[in-house]
């Protein structure tokens, strides 16, 4: 078979396969593959954040471009919840895959907030599924299964083929008492168990955690306990989706004679999108932000952004004491209804730390129940395998100690776990499962609406720069390569303005290209390149550091 014939053949056009392209070995950026007799099908689309180990970058997106190669082949995009790491970037990689989107109502909700300030919801296409509801999607038939979870309408997806049925569980766990929406679904996910589940790819980000993950009926009680018991201001912060906190916040805040106002935009967001699906009704109408400030301490309760200590977040601007609208202080209360999720450690610690300094008292998961996880601890993922009874098991949603905590806990309850990280291609039939190929990969940080590769040149630039600073250098030459006038240097981030160190940086700089033989000296590219390479040198000799150096080459 020559090349082009090589090339024109399409993928495997006779198996189902499962291709995790983010999210799977990592934390956050979801984005789950199906491919059944060579269509496509996308599951979630969410963002990550750059991290510690990423100082440069904020948020990130799993690398479409693979997936956006073959997007004559994608049948749809599926989304099975509302949180970020789930829906976030479907906004930044939506213009590049162009597929019709299925999701439920308050997703759609959420989703056409998204999309409408990305000045994309004329062009994407959302069809909202009723909840429980069934669509066929090319060789796909979808079923969706409610779940519970920290956000309203949650839903697994049962993916029926020819080859078989898979049970994508997306982000779930077991809670009698949701308090928004009902408990899993136990009789479906057994009712599946009967039918015969070949695969079930589920969340492992709390297999290490032996137990039951608690009820979000009991947060409500606590905060209503603390909150009737505290004086003077209190914030509240947690994630702006999860509506039934928000539910349970404001409530105890009226129940002890407090008026709530939110936050921060995404709150006003979530709050929007709730209000759309029927939720958040009878409570009293919550304070426009700017009126907070008025409210006599012991009467308000302020429910806030930022409990991943993010740097724009209202909770932040609070604890540097830079909001416009409100100051607290002495006396006043902030509770972090929240876990930390890993990597924002840092910023967190620092927003409590803030807030500490300013005599802000912090309430913390760690010493007051105010807070249970929306994910399966190990008890609750022991009774999902008994009723979904799947031959195999392959285990995502975490990073590798998570996947291989899981994996083993799924092989004690005899079901065959497969581990798989992204950019996998895991055939699940026909035979026996295995990874049959590997597809491109990556991440992409979001940079003032532009996508850039994590590990590309730019944001390595940046980050040199961030560690090294950066040496600029205009040089003026004439057309014989002649040293015109004295060049420029300058080095923000390394030294201020005109120093002693930059009129010796220029002097080495004028000196070496005076050097450099006439030939080379009249081509600009030639020139530019050997200036830099001198330029270079006499920085690390000067400052015994390695910066980005840049030359700009002047000929007149
Ligand atoms: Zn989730």
């Amino acid at each position: 078979m020559d090349d082009f014939m090589a090339a024109a053949v399409p993928d495997a056009a006779d198996d189902l396969a499962f291709i995790p392209l983010g999210g799977t070995g990592e934390i956050g950026m979801n984005l789950n593959v199906y491919r059944c007799d060579g269509r496509l099908l996308a599951i979630d689309c969410g963002i990550g954040f750059g991290g510690p180990e990423n100082p440069e970058i904020e948020v990130m997106v799993p690398d479409p471009t693979w997936l956006a190669e073959r997007r004559d082949r994608l049948d749809a995009l599926v989304i099975t919840h509302a949180h970020e790491d789930h829906v976030g970037a479907v906004a930044y990689l939506w213009p590049q895959l162009r597929c019709p989107i299925y999701a439920g109502p308050f997703v759609s909700a959420v989703l056409r907030r998204k999309l409408g300030e990305a000045g994309l919801l004329g062009e994407a296409k959302i069809t909202t599924i009723p909840l429980g509801g069934r669509i066929k999607l090319g060789p796909f038939d979808l079923e969706f299964l409610r779940v519970a979870h920290s956000v309203p309408e949650a839903q697994a997806v049962a993916i029926r083929t020819r080859h078989g049925l898979v049970v994508h569980t997306g982000d779930w766990k077991l809670d009698p008492d949701p308090l928004i929406g009902g408990p899993t679904d136990e009789a479906a996910f057994a009712r599946l168990g009967e039918e015969g589940v070949l695969a079930m790819v589920c969340d492992s980000t709390n297999a290490l955690v032996e137990g039951h993950s608690g009820s979000e009926a009991e947060v409500r009680r606590n905060l209503a306990a603390i909150i009737r018991g505290l004086k003077g201001r209190v914030a509240v912060t947690c994630f702006a989706t999860n509506v039934a906190r928000v539910e349970s916040i404001a409530r105890a805040a009226e129940a002890a004679g407090r008026q709530v106002s939110l936050f921060g935009r995404s709150l006003r967001n979530a709050e929007a999108a709730a209000r759309e699906c029927g939720y958040l009704t009878g409570l009293e109408p919550f304070v426009p932000e700017e009126e907070a400030g008025y409210i006599p301490d012991d009467s308000l309760l302020i429910i806030c952004t930022g409990s991943q200590g993010e740097p724009r977040s209202a909770l932040a601007k609070i604890a540097a004491d830079t909001h416009p609208a409100i100051a607290l202080g002495e006396g006043d209360t902030v509770i972090f209804s929240s876990r930390m999720i890993p990597g924002n450690e840092r910023g967190i610690l620092l927003v409590q730390d803030q807030l500490a300094r300013r005599g802000c008292q912090v309430m913390t998961a760690d010493d007051h129940m105010v807070h249970v996880s929306g994910h399966p601890a190990r008890d609750e993922l022991r009774r999902l395998y008994q009723l979904v009874k799947p031959k195999y098991a392959v285990p995502v949603h975490g990073e590798w100690r998570h996947l291989s905590e899981h994996a083993a806990l799924a092989k004690s309850l005899q079901t065959v776990p497969v581990l798989v990280e992204d950019g996998d291609v895991l055939r699940l039939s026909p035979g026996r499962p295995e990874v049959v190929e590997g597809v491109p990969t990556g991440r992409l940080a979001v940079d003032n609406g532009r996508l850039l590769p994590v590990s590309g040149g730019v944001l390595a630039a940046r980050k040199r720069m961030l560690f090294n600073g950066v040496v600029m250098a205009s040089l003026a030459v004439d057309s014989g390569g002649r040293v015109v006038g004295q060049p420029q240097v300058s080095a923000p981030g390394l030294f201020d303005g005109e120093t002693p160190e930059s009129a010796q940086l220029a002097a080495d700089l004028a000196r070496a290209v005076g050097e450099l033989p006439s030939a080379l000296k009249r081509e600009d590219d030639a020139l530019r390149e050997a200036a830099r390479s001198v330029l270079r040198k006499a920085v690390g000799r000067r400052l015994r550091k390695r910066p980005n150096v840049e030359v700009h080459l002047l000929r007149i």
